[in-house]
């Protein structure tokens, strides 16, 4: 073992004896440097042949002992080695008068006399007592030149004080660098290792957050796909029933039902994307007044049952057409709605829309139940309902006006409310809209007619679901009684059939065995000879992670269809690309 490592082995063991208020930082240091100094001095006091050197010598031990103790009962270690430092001073020279002044062998002791306050305090302190021993040096010269001090002597008694001075010294100045290599490196591994825990959380932080994503995708995946059925299914029952009052009634509620459902699938998916940070905002030019009657025209339904006002002021100044998330905005109001008509049991529920140029703002106000004044400051956060009550008698899962709050952020906007317990409350937020430009093309509105009727299309199918190619089958058969439609159960399958006939359109769900709906629109595109080549692809997917529909695009698909899917939207887009195929 080499020396310095045998140091590195026994300190930190004879260190770790220590009271416990030495045992931090420099304090085992500044203990053992006292314990070496008081060592020192009880052996000067005995060898030397100075007149009170004993006494000076043992006073300064003493000294140096009642510091340790009052250091052990809390007084500052900075304090303490100033002190100590500024009677060392004194006491050497002192000794360095008795003993020949600029020739005195104790003027050694003085050079060492700033290393305590440099390692122990700090650099400042280092040089301040640095320059107290210059100006003792030049004091010591001045008294040689003035004849005041005793001229040096020799002898064996000298010699051997002299010989003690320069050893110890000289071990001092190694043992002191080498402690202080000792506190450093220890500071450094401590910052080592501190940082590689760090960077293990780090990994770890990474890695559950990779999985959450995949397990929304998963989650998101295997919600939306059964929903898909249940509300197409349901939207092409309600279609069939004509004038039967009853069956309507029924299918509404289960209607209503999967609505909901999807409601609170989509709040957290959409939660947890915020927390992802992945919430995108896909801005585009609406009209305004279409949409917030369409919210607000939602509930109209539901409000028939009860026994409330429910209005809307919309100003007659809005503008037309304004460019923003859409979608987002709806959710907003009809989160705000949803809640009013909740929370409100008589009187009413007014939505008022108002111009501010620039600017609109939106407000919901009611006459309901109202929120407790000590409530209010958490009403926006996560998971948080007025009180215990609210979840047992309205349900609810708190996240509405979480993701509310950061949509209208992201929308540019601020959004709060005022509220009077058992008086009724009002939510507002106001977007920064302006007056949009009419976009030069329309898309097509869902209740448009299918000019398209009475082609005999060739459809193909990809799902690896039965019953979501019935539904997709129900669907176009609908629009387009002479279509030719063929199912495939998986992208292999799709090629299959593409090698052997001609198809206008493939509907292509992105997840299935075997072969997925990427790689199967990558070997259409790349690898079937013209024109199947060309084919139009629609996707059909239940990922609504903005980052991976924008990938799927760039894949070749020439659109991408959420599901669950409205039967009209999808006819719609089907039209536009039968209409617009390249
Ligand atoms: P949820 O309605 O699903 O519980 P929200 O985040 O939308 O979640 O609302 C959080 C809470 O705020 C509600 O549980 C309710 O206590 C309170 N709240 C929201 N809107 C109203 C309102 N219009 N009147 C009274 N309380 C409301």
């Amino acid at each position: 073992m080499k020396a310095s490592s045998k140091v590195q082995y026994w300190l930190p063991r004879i260190l770790a004896q220590l009271p416990a208020r030495f045992q931090q930082g420099k304090m085992p240091y500044a203990f053992f440097f006292a314990l070496t100094v008081i060592g020192v001095l009880l052996a000067y006091a005995v060898l030397s042949p100075y007149p009170y050197a004993s006494v000076i010598f043992s006073l300064f031990a003493a000294f140096l002992m009642g510091l340790l103790w009052r250091v052990h009962r809390g007084m500052s270690l900075d304090l303490a080695v100033n002190l100590a430092t500024g009677l060392g001073a004194c006491v050497l020279l002192y000794g360095v008068w008795v003993a020949g002044g600029i020739y005195s062998p104790r003027l050694a002791w003085l050079l060492v006399l700033p290393l305590t306050p440099f390692y122990v305090i700090g650099r400042k302190a280092g040089i301040f007592w640095t320059a107290v021993v210059l100006a003792l040096q030049l004091l010591t010269v001045a008294a040689n030149h003035m004849g005041w001090i005793t001229p040096f002597e020799t002898g064996m008694a000298h010699v051997l004080s002299s010989f003690m001075t320069y050893a110890l010294v000289t071990c001092v100045l190694i043992v002191v660098p080498l402690m202080y290599d000792h506190v450093y490196r220890e500071a450094l591994e401590l910052g080592k290792s501190h940082q590689r825990e760090l960077e293990e959380r780090q990994q770890e932080l990474m890695h559950s957050a990779q999985m959450r994503e995949h397990f929304i995708a998963l989650v998101s995946h295997e919600l939306r796909t059964p929903m898909n059925a249940i509300l197409g299914f349901n939207a092409l029952l309600l279609a069939r029933l004509g004038d039967k009052p009853e069956a309507r009634k029924v299918l509404n509620h289960t209607r209503q039902s999967a609505d909901h459902l999807m409601t609170v699938i989509n709040d957290i998916l959409d939660y947890s994307q915020l927390q992802a940070g992945q919430l995108v905002i896909q801005p585009e030019t609406f009209e305004l007044r279409k949409t917030i009657e369409n919210a607000f025209e939602l509930f109209l339904p539901r409000v028939k049952s009860m026994d409330l006002v429910y209005r809307m002021e919309i100003d007659e100044g809005l503008p037309q057409w304004v460019h923003t998330d859409r979608h987002r905005l709806m959710q907003v109001l009809v989160n705000l709605l949803g809640n009013a008509l909740k929370f409100t049991h008589q009187g009413r529920v007014v939505l008022r829309v108002q111009w501010q140029n620039p600017g609109v703002l939106f407000s919901v106000q009611d006459t309901g139940i109202g929120i407790p004044q000590d409530r209010q400051a958490q009403i926006f956060s996560r998971f948080s309902q007025a009180n215990g009550d609210i979840q047992s008698l309205y349900g609810g899962n708190g996240l509405g006006l979480a993701i509310s709050r950061t949509l209208v952020h992201l929308l540019g906007g601020e959004i709060d409310f005022e509220s009077k317990h058992g008086q009724g409350s009002r939510f507002w937020f106001h977007l920064p809209l302006a007056a949009s430009a009419a976009p030069s093309t329309q898309e097509h509105t869902p209740n448009q007619l299918l000019h398209t009727r009475s082609v005999p299309w060739r459809f193909l199918i990809v799902d690896d679901h039965p019953v979501n190619r019935l539904l997709a089958r129900q669907v176009l058969k609908n629009a387009w009684p002479d279509s030719v439609i063929e199912e495939a159960g998986d992208g292999q399958q799709a090629l299959d059939v593409l090698q052997t006939k001609a198809f206008d359109l493939v509907l292509m769900d992105m997840v299935m065995p075997v072969m997925d709906g990427i790689e199967a629109t990558q070997w259409i595109r790349q690898q079937l000879p013209m024109p199947a080549q060309n084919v139009v692809i629609l996707g059909l997917t239940a990922n609504v992670n903005p980052v991976d529909l924008e990938a799927f695009k760039s894949k070749g698909l020439n659109d991408v269809m959420l599901k669950p899917f409205v039967p009209e939207h999808m006819c719609a887009k089907v039209e536009h690309w039968l209409l617009h195929r390249g």
